[in-house]
């Protein structure tokens, strides 16, 4: 993929100034031509744009927050970092080799676990795991069965199991089961690997920010995306409260399916109708330091019953202390999103307690955070069942919408399509990227 980019080549290429929160001159003035504009700076604009760039090409990417990164969020506390948006550490493919080197990955490996009653029922897979409860014989056929055949769905009879498999389920996937398409299902029997960086995901964000030579213009929210024909697009965005346009050959959208519905003009009827109906999950995550030892030992635990999805575990890496990850979804997140944040850590603190998580007391809290996301993972339900497995859609001749949810090659033949995640978001962005590139060689 990064076969034809070498460091000579990369230094070699046009620059027309990386700015941070200042305009660059380019897209500033009245009307200013380029050839690409890449909509969004999450993981899939970032690798469109270093994919697209190359000698003589005018690329600009405008992202509306005042840092580049998306989903990818980590924070530092005292030197410790944490994640509030992505999670999992991500897969050293997506860093293009010239960019920079990913710094350790850090796992933890005890067990996975889940929450009924105010009791944790342990094991070192989720089979394992739920073979602790105290189950009725008939459940506890229903369970083999399940994990003999993949069928989560025979378990749908069996409100208590099923209760079960739907929290292992949003271990990874925030929205109800019975809504995903029934491929996902599976997921609910998989135990994830839980890791991090050393350095946290967004070294990511930055190895790309180091070898992208676009214009990248922040704070920069971009209203409407048209074709104006002749071959060109208008892409309209404020910045610092005025508007302002720039003209474009191609365009490449990486915002979430929603937004990118929203600030598209003139879509194909198809790519409309798909962009309405993908629908996403709100999340709120509440981010704890604590003393060791104040918790269970465990990698994972999903919540049955009770308020909270699911809480994740990791060592400090600079500090004596257990990270933990709080995540909430859906409605649940919204109510958490409106409380003081003094309010929401002893809600998440309380929630602990209850599920037989820890004897933690408020007081334990060395540090906390939370966090929103409007936007925190799409529901892979029917919407997805008509998707592209190029991991772009051409929402017009020139306009290109790329991110997670337009990727959707199956991961493995048993697993079926996955718009979701880093990868997703990585390898869209990427093919996305790899197109325009084609299409602008063609038209030199
Ligand atoms: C709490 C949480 C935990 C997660 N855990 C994991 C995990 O463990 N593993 C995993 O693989 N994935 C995880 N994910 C998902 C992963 O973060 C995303 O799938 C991925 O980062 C999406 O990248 P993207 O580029 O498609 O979209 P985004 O990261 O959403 O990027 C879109 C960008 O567009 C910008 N934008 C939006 N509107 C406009 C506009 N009008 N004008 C200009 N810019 C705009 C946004 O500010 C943003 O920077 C998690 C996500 C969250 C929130």
């Amino acid at each position: 993929m990064y076969d034809n980019k070498n460091k000579t080549f990369l230094v070699a290429r046009f620059i027309f100034t990386i700015v941070t929160g200042v305009c660059a001159g380019i897209g500033c003035s009245h009307q200013k031509m380029v050839d690409v504009v890449v909509v969004g700076g999450g993981l899939a604009g970032l690798a469109a744009t270093y994919e697209i760039q190359a000698p003589g090409v005018k690329v600009l990417l405008l992202e509306k927050e005042k840092r580049l990164g998306g989903r990818i969020q980590t924070r530092n506390h005292n030197g410790e970092p944490y994640e509030k948006g992505a999670l999992f550490a991500y897969s050293s493919i997506m860093v293009p080799p010239e960019c920079g080197k990913p710094s350790p990955r850090i796992f933890n490996r005890k067990p996975v676990g889940f929450s009924l009653n105010g009791t944790v029922y342990l094991g070192r897979s989720v089979r394992l795991a739920m073979e602790k409860y105290n189950w009725s014989p008939r459940e506890r056929e229903i369970l083999e069965h399940v994990f003999k055949s993949h069928e989560v769905g025979t378990a749908f009879a069996f409100p208590h199991l099923i209760q079960v498999f739907a929290a292992f389920f949003n271990a990874i996937h925030p929205g109800e089961l019975k809504k995903y398409l029934k491929v996902r299902w599976q997921d609910s029997l998989i135990r994830w690997p839980v890791s991090e960086r050393k350095n946290g995901n967004s070294e990511l964000v930055e190895f790309y920010t180091k070898c992208i030579q676009a214009g990248v213009l922040l704070n920069a929210k971009v209203l409407r995306v048209e074709e104006t024909g002749g071959h060109r697009v208008k892409v309209t965005y404020t910045y610092k409260g005025k508007r302002r346009q720039v003209v474009s050959r191609y365009v490449v959208v990486a915002v979430p399916a929603p937004i990118a519905n929203e600030i598209v003009m003139n879509k194909k009827p198809v790519v409309a109708e798909f962009l309405q109906s993908v629908r996403y999950v709100p999340g709120f995550v509440v981010v704890l330091f604590v003393p060791p030892g104040k918790v269970i030992d465990f990698s994972y635990v999903v919540f049955a019953d009770g308020e909270a999805s699911s809480v994740f575990a990791m060592p400090c890496v600079r500090k004596n202390c257990t990270k933990l990850y709080v995540y909430y979804a859906r409605d649940r997140a919204v109510k958490m999103s409106t409380l003081p944040v003094k309010k929401a850590v002893s809600r998440t603190v309380r929630e602990l307690k209850r599920a037989g998580v820890g004897s933690l007391s408020i007081g334990d809290v060395l540090f906390a955070d939370t966090g929103f996301w409007q936007y925190l993972a799409p529901v892979i339900d029917a919407a997805f069942e008509r998707i592209d497995a190029r991991g772009y859609i051409f929402a017009s001749e020139h306009v290109i919408l790329a991110g997670e949810y337009a990727w959707g090659q199956p991961v493995t033949a048993s697993a079926g399509i996955m718009p979701y995640g880093m990868y997703a978001a990585y390898r869209s962005g990427v093919a996305a990227g790899e197109t325009v590139a084609t299409l602008l060689g063609e038209k030199r």
